[in-house]
């Protein structure tokens, strides 16, 4: 199908503020572009305001402040039948008497398209998601991930600009989560259609994004692909946010941060760094160089399978931190033990700076 203009936007908000009438305030100065046909993932922790804004693009809240765009056109007082745009919830709400081919028709029915017509959507969509074998199931005789799919499909049908996904996979066990996910990006992908999913779940947004806008507290902290927010986080939220990393604070000049009594090169300026944990290269005795070299003592350690984690001290004064090596270069490191970590002043991000 066609994906269009891969730089045109599905959607705009506009400085958009949404204060409920009980006073609280969910979502605070937000612009965000979502582009045709992208997999787009508002991601943050519970009551950032993902949802809020989902029911925005939706027309079921309307924003206190801001204006919001569909496909170019200004929908900020258009109720929600009249977007061309679908939400599905984390609760389905299929017809339970109705098979799951009639499911899918309901749509384009009250759209009067012609019985082919919806004889063909109905197959179309059957394909997408991959039930073609079961369009005369009722929804009770399908397993919770074959119902999403179906939920999917019939939302897809009514051939939404927009597809708006409220954690819908959040009722899901994790070995059936994981297989949604994938279905998921499959969908989206062969559909064309733009897809806006909220999930709390980093893990979840890596996985299925093309973009994700990681939230905060109402505000917008970073819109990126997953490779751009994980290597290079703008803010602290996003860093340590998005898996682990050592945070270290201090003044910086002339590319050394102080902190305490402790020194180190960095790329820039900033007022902290993060420095992720499989970045630092620890031995008992390291070969190669490094821009930052220190002797530490192991604390503790965690197996984690393929890889270990290690909280190792600095010694003289310096900071604690988080290292992660590959199992197979974890060997013969033990609690306790006095060895080398090494960094590369590039390997960590500078925080804070101009901000
Ligand atoms: P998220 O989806 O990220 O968990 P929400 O958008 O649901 O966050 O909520 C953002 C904030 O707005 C939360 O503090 C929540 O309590 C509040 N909120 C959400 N819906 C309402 C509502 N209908 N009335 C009042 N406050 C609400």
């Amino acid at each position: 199908m066609v994906v269009g203009d891969p730089t045109a936007l599905d959607a705009l908000l506009t400085d958009v503020s949404k204060t409920y009438p009980n006073g609280e305030t969910a979502v605070t100065g937000l612009t965000l572009g979502i582009r045709r046909g992208e997999f787009f993932s508002l991601l943050g922790p519970s009551g950032c305001g993902k949802s809020t804004t989902l029911r925005m693009l939706a027309g079921l809240e309307r924003p206190t402040t801001g204006t919001v765009a569909i496909a170019g056109k200004d929908m900020t007082r258009v109720p929600p039948n009249q977007r061309p745009t679908n939400l599905i919830f984390q609760k389905l709400a299929l017809f339970p008497h109705l098979t799951v081919a009639e499911n899918i028709a309901f749509g384009p029915k009250i759209r009067r398209m012609s019985r082919a017509e919806v004889r063909t959507v109905v197959s179309d969509m059957l394909d997408l998601v991959e039930l073609a074998g079961y369009a005369d199931r009722k929804p009770a005789q399908l397993s919770g991930g074959q119902q999403q799919r179906v939920a999917i499909a019939r939302a897809l049908a009514n051939q939404p600009t927009v597809l708006l996904l409220d954690e819908p996979l959040g009722a899901l066990d994790l070995r059936l989560r994981v297989q949604m996910q994938r279905a998921l990006k499959k969908i989206q992908h062969e559909s064309g259609t733009t897809f806006v999913f909220v999930t709390h779940d980093q893990t979840e947004a890596f996985t299925i994004s093309d973009r994700i806008a990681l939230m905060s507290g109402g505000r917008l902290e970073q819109v990126g692909r997953p490779d751009e927010l994980y290597n290079r986080p703008a803010t602290e939220f996003a860093a340590t946010f998005l898996g682990d990393t050592n945070i270290v604070r201090g003044e910086v000049s002339d590319s050394t941060l102080r902190s305490g009594g402790f020194t180190c090169r960095t790329a820039g300026p900033g007022t902290a760094m993060s420095l992720r944990p499989e970045a630092i290269a620890m031995r008992h005795q390291l070969t190669s160089p490094f821009d930052n070299h220190f002797s530490a003592r192991v604390t503790d350690l965690t197996f984690q399978g393929a890889s270990v984690r290690f909280h190792v001290a600095v010694v003289d004064a310096g900071p604690e931190l988080v290292v992660q090596l590959p199992a197979k270069e974890a060997g013969g490191i033990a609690p306790g033990d006095r060895v080398e970590i090494g960094w590369q002043a590039d390997a960590a991000v500078m925080l804070g700076s101009g901000k």
